[in-house]
């Protein structure tokens, strides 16, 4: 119970990878507030979860939605401890520079980048007045390998990458820590409909032959209460890799 009685709000949390971690939070003692715009999905994991979870609309590329997710959370429980800015989108195809479609890099700017600058935003105001709390962004190992997604969602998560070590540095002063978790391929609903295509080696169901193939929701979930819990009370600005060392490996060697 390392999360007892703490309030998370978890974008993203009706599916894949927020879903696991939603699940996580809850078990470990937390009230969870899942945002996203698959209502039903959502609201089937909340139901799942028990009394400590709520479903809210969100749609976090627009403000005013990301506004409204974060009150709920505060007005339901008086606080908002842990904002866990998850949701994210890819775009099909995408990968050579030449194919650059700016009407799919604008969209996918502005749930993976904007979403996360707004969750950060809102998160901060209630934050900042209570002096504590934790932001964690899900990038992805493509900050560390260029080249294996498409050009707009490599170029969003390493500008999540930079909006967590700013929010590090600017509301450090206040108690706040935010970090992100970097996960490797894991084959959620995401994953298979943008990425597979993408990523070398992969079958078709999603699994690679390497290590990062064992690689599972639970373990981001896992690493999500790490970082959110009190064991990591030093750790902030960081970019936590799950993915099995493949971005430190040169695949020439092998
Ligand atoms: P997923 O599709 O299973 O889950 C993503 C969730 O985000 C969905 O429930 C979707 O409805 C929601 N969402 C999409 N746009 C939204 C919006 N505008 N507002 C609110 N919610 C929205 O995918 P996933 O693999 O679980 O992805 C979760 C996060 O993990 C994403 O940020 C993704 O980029 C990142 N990630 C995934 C992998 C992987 O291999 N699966 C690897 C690294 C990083």
């Amino acid at each position: 119970m390392k999360l007892q009685d703490k309030v998370a709000i978890v974008t993203g949390g009706a599916s894949g990878i927020g879903e696991a971690i939603a699940i996580k939070f809850a078990a470990h003692g937390a009230f969870v507030i899942v945002g996203d715009i698959q209502d039903e999905l959502g609201q089937k994991v909340c139901a799942a979860i028990g009394p400590r979870a709520t479903f809210v609309h969100c749609d976090v590329a627009d403000e005013a939605s990301v506004e409204a997710l974060v009150n709920t959370a505060v007005a339901r429980h008086g606080r908002l401890d842990i904002m866990m800015n998850n949701a994210g989108v890819g775009e099909p195809g995408g990968r050579d520079v030449r194919d650059l479609d700016i009407r799919a890099f604008d969209r996918v700017m502005s749930v993976n980048v904007a979403g996360v600058a707004l969750g950060m935003k809102h998160a901060a105001r209630h934050m900042v007045p209570r002096g504590s709390g934790v932001i964690i962004n899900t990038a992805s190992n493509v900050t560390g390998a260029a080249g294996i997604a498409p050009l707009a969602y490599t170029a969003s998560k390493h500008a999540v990458v930079g909006l967590t070590r700013t929010a590090a540095v600017q509301l450090g002063r206040y108690g706040i820590r935010a970090n992100a978790i970097s996960p490797g391929a894991i084959p959620t609903p995401a994953f298979v409909r943008y990425f597979r295509e993408a990523v070398p080696g992969m079958d078709e169901n999603g699994a690679r032959a390497d290590l990062e193939s064992a690689l599972s929701v639970e373990d981001v979930a896992n690493a999500a209460v790490f970082l959110a819990s009190e064991d990591s009370r030093f750790v902030s600005g960081h970019e936590l890799m799950l993915d099995g060392a493949s971005t430190v490996t040169d695949k020439s060697f092998d």
